[in-house]
Order: structure tokens, then C-alpha cells, then sequence
């Protein structure tokens, strides 16, 4: 039984983190002319509202995207120059959409930044977001989106016809067996694309569930899996979840380096404490030797 909206969570800190560097691995790729397929395998609905009731009864987007957007109106200049990109961005995409409170999802940030050549496949299980998200996309071909269970269905979907390829792996966590699930499915996806690019995010919560998962990563020795994470309190005890992580497994040429000059200042802003701290770890190098 799927209970799970991203409604409820569109724009908070951890979208906020997982969006910017899926937007720095996209750009990365878009420095070659060659095609790369865009692979999300929990889609959600693809665009939100901040002014919907589901966003305004939480209130999470105030910690996050509402927060970020405050600081560059009030000081552009504090903020990193990969942050301001990334704004200009988002800038951008509701100045199209005709609608200043649009909060892409994963699929449209990549849809965004997509050319004539590059294709993307979303899968999506429950079905009032898969009929949001199918609406969203409408007519656009390089897009192909499945009602299908990830954890089933998607190694399926894999090698994709190009060469180069992003797998952003986001479930919600709602089910304790997701996170073996996810390492299961990375095991499967690996053989059959073992030099895609993974994007695996993950809640730091209570029960140090995470702990096992990373772990599980680490042990595959994939040369190039970095681990970015920002904690927003010193405890994991307490209302809702204590930080936000994102493992990149074959992470591209500077990429770390983008976002180690901008998590010192995100880890400042996001989440509703200053000061909260952050790490961002080479799980495995890039050489083992
Ligand atoms: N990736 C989206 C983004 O960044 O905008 C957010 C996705 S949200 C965290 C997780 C989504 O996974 C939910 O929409 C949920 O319905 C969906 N979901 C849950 N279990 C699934 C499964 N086994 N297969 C596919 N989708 C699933």
C-alpha cells in the first residue's frame, strides 16, 4: 500500500540537495554532443506546487527552496556561483511555466536540461502520481514513462541505446525493506550498466537504517563513489528526519569539486538550524590501488 506524496515534501532541503547535484551531474554530461539517457526510478509526479495545501500544511519547502530564494533576494553575492546557476535555473523553468511557485521534480529539472538528443525513462508505481506525471510530460517523445514497480521492473529497462546514462534511484523509505531493495536493485542494474552514473539518495533517520545501506555500497568497490550528506542536528533523535544524503557511484570528473565549494554553505542555510554539519567522502576512490 503506497501512502507516500511528494507533494507533501516538494522543495524541502532534501529535494534542494538532490535536485542541485543532479543538475551539476546533468550539466557535466552535457559538455559532449553525445546523447545520455535519463533514468528516474521513482518519478513521483514530476511538478509541484509551493502554494499547494499539501506543500502549506508541512511547511518543508520553508527550510528549503523558500529559504534559498529569500537569501539570494536579499544578498546574491554570498551566494556560491553553482548555487546562483542553479536558481537562475529554476528561474527559468517557472518563467516558462508561466508559474513562480512551480517546484520541478527530478524529471523535470532533467527534461530542463535535456537536448533533441538525449531520451529519459520514468518509472512511477503509485498511480494518482503516474497519472500526474504522464499528464506533465504530455507530449514530449524523448520521454517514456511505466506505472511499474522499480524494484521488479526496472532493471529491464536497462542498457539504454546510448552510451551514457544517469540513474537517479529516490524512493521514499517508507518500507524498511526499500533499502535492501535498493541495494539489490544497484547489484542488478550494475551488470547490466555497470558504467552508468547511479544517484542514490537517502534520509539519515533515527534507527540508523542508512548505516547498513551505505555499507552495503561501500562493499561493492565501485573506483568513484563519492557520498555528499548534510546533517541537520547532532542527533538523530527526534522529529522527522536528521539529514540528507546522496551517494554518486562513477561520479564525473569535478563533480566533487563543485559541490565541496557549495556544501559549506548549503549545510549553513538548509534545515531550520544553523551551523548543521556535512561530509562529502570518497566511499571508494578512484583508484583501489
Ligand atoms: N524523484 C522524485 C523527485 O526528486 O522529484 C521524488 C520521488 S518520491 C521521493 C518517491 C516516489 O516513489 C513516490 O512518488 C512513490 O509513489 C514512488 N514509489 C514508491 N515505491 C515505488 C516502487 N516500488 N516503484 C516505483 N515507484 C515507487
Amino acid at each position: 500500500m503506497l501512502s507516500y506524496q511528494h507533494g507533501y515534501h516538494a522543495g524541502n532541503a532534501a529535494d534542494v540537495l538532490k535536485h542541485f547535484i543532479l543538475f551539476l551531474v546533468l550539466q557535466s554530461l552535457k559538455k559532449k554532443d553525445t546523447p545520455f539517457h535519463f533514468y528516474d526510478t521513482h518519478a513521483g509526479a514530476g511538478a509541484y506546487s509551493l502554494e499547494s495545501s499539501e506543500s502549506l500544511k508541512t511547511g518543508e519547502a520553508d527550510s528549503g527552496i523558500k529559504k534559498l530564494l529569500q537569501l539570494a533576494e536579499q544578498s546574491s553575492t554570498g551566494l556560491p556561483s553553482e548555487i546562483t546557476l542553479w536558481l537562475k535555473t529554476l528561474d527559468l523553468i517557472q518563467t516558462q511555466a508561466k508559474d513562480t511557485k512551480l517546484y520541478p521534480g527530478s524529471p523535470y529539472w532533467a527534461q530542463h536540461l535535456m537536448r533533441e538528443q538525449d531520451r529519459a525513462t520514468l518509472l512511477e508505481l503509485h498511480p494518482i502520481e503516474y497519472q500526474k506525471l504522464r499528464d506533465w510530460k504530455a507530449r514530449d517523445k524523448r520521454i517514456k514513462t511505466f506505472p511499474e514497480d522499480s524494484f521488479k521492473d526496472f532493471k529491464s529497462h536497462l542498457p539504454p541505446r546510448a552510451a551514457r546514462g544517469v540513474i537517479l534511484i529516490d524512493p521514499p523509505y517508507e518500507l524498511r525493506s526499500d533499502y535492501l531493495n535498493v541495494t539489490t536493485l544497484l547489484v542488478e542494474c550494475l551488470k547490466r550498466f555497470a558504467h552508468g552514473i547511479y544517484l542514490i539518495w537517502y534520509p539519515v533517520v533515527e534507527r540508523g537504517n542508512e548505516i547498513t545501506l551505505l555499507r552495503q555500497i561501500k562493499d561493492l568497490q565501485i573506483p568513484k563513489t563519492l557520498l555528499v550528506e548534510i546533517n541537520f542536528r547532532a542527533e538523530r533523535y527526534g522529529l522527522g528526519i536528521a539529514g540528507t544524503g546522496l551517494i554518486i557511484i562513477n561520479c564525473p570528473w569535478q563533480i566533487d569539486s563543485q559541490i565541496n565549494s557549495a556544501l559549506p554553505w548549503l549545510a549553513n542555510n538548509l534545515g531550520d538550524i544553523a551551523a548543521a554539519n556535512y561530509r562529502i567522502d570518497w566511499l571508494v576512490p578512484e583508484s583501489l590501488s
